[in-house]
């Protein structure tokens, strides 16, 4: 059966004609989904009582059950949830200053295979659909009745441009006036760098951030972390950046995740300085390397990376050191994986 969930206003305000039914129920469907917080559509009660009892018969409510909330000492919480299919997924709100930020998973899974992330472990088993992501971020503003949600990042388990047009959707609908009315700004996609899909996203019209994961400036070392640089090798890659660039007129913040003996040397700086020095509108986010047990990865050090991060400084590049959050209980960048096969205690 389907959500309701995974319907922008324009196709629900569809169905309530074909129904017969004034389209204006469905603005009040959209309030009762995404700022009043119905759990079923008995809740509803502004609507008629026939109405309801139609979207009963053809629409379920929900895709996904909360079955764990994980708390860190740092604020950060991580949602296990459970699909109608049996697999899980897992979601995270980060608290700031002044933000609360929704990290969103895609996939179950992911096909990508990145050498240093946990979530690429158990390979690829599906896409999350519109409906899916959407639950997942109700969730979360469900978890957090004392905080709005401000910002979402699509960085949780997946390559979100792998699953593009339910992601694409997913974006437009909680960007709507009529449901989250989250600014375009305040989302981010992260991507391992699909250019087929970049290409395409440049032409969308959104004015969302987006995030390359690099993690090295030469092939060899590249292609040895991220098997997907076999297909986009690097110089590949930066010019479709040059290219989105150019046409969106946004920024692309770089991601690099610092790794010990692998890409954290002063030359990889230098060469990462020299690569991206063309891109008029980039940043640079540098990422302490979270350590994941099963995969033999460890943090550069602290002198290191800030030597990293003192040179491409020098250089005169605009970077960021990431704080990492929810260390603790496995929700930071790269910790999120398909551990549970079944529900856990
Ligand atoms: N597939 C997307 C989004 C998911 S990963 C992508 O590749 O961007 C979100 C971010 O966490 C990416 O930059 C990813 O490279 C990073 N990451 C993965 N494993 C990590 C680890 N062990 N430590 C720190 N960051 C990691």
């Amino acid at each position: 059966m389907q959500s309701i969930k995974g319907l922008n206003l324009e196709e629900l305000e569809n169905i309530l004609k074909a129904w017969n039914e004034p389209s204006f129920h469905a603005r009040q469907i959209f309030s009762w989904i995404y700022k009043k917080g119905a759990v079923d559509f008995s809740m509803m009660s502004d609507l008629p009582f026939v109405l309801r009892e139609q979207l009963k018969k053809d629409f379920c409510f929900s895709d996904l059950k909360p079955v764990k909330v994980f708390k860190s000492k740092d604020g950060t919480k991580k949602l296990l949830l459970a699909l109608k299919d049996k697999n899980f997924i897992e979601a995270v709100s980060i608290p700031a200053k002044n933000r609360l930020t929704g990290c969103i998973s895609t996939q179950v899974g992911c096909r990508f295979s990145c050498k240093f992330c946990a979530s690429a472990r158990l390979g690829f088993r599906r896409n999350l659909s519109t409906q899916e992501m959407i639950d997942e971020i109700l969730c979360l503003k469900n978890n957090s009745l004392d905080r709005k949600l401000t910002h979402f990042v699509f960085m949780g388990i997946g390559e979100p441009l792998d699953n593009y047009d339910n992601v694409i959707k997913t974006i437009r609908i909680v960007n709507s006036a009529e449901s989250l009315n989250i600014g375009s700004r305040r989302i981010t996609i992260s991507s391992c760098g699909l250019i087929p899909q970049m290409k395409r996203l440049s032409g969308e019209g959104l004015q969302i951030e987006l995030s390359i994961s690099l993690h090295a400036a030469d092939n060899k070392t590249r292609s040895g972390l991220m098997p997907v640089n076999k297909i986009y090798p690097l110089e590949d890659l930066l010019c479709a950046c040059k290219e989105y660039i150019v046409k969106t007129r946004r920024q692309i913040t770089f991601e690099y995740v610092l790794i010990k003996g692998v890409n954290s040397k002063i030359q990889d700086a230098l060469n990462l300085a020299r690569i991206l020095k063309g891109l008029k509108l980039c940043k640079i986010n540098l990422i302490p390397a979270n350590s994941i047990a099963e995969l033999h990865i460890e943090p550069a050090g602290k002198l290191e990376t800030l030597l990293f991060r003192d040179c491409l400084l020098k250089k005169g590049m605009n970077v960021t050191l990431r704080k990492p959050c929810g260390r603790d209980i496995e929700a930071s960048c790269g910790q999120l994986q398909l551990r549970y096969h079944c529900c856990p205690n």
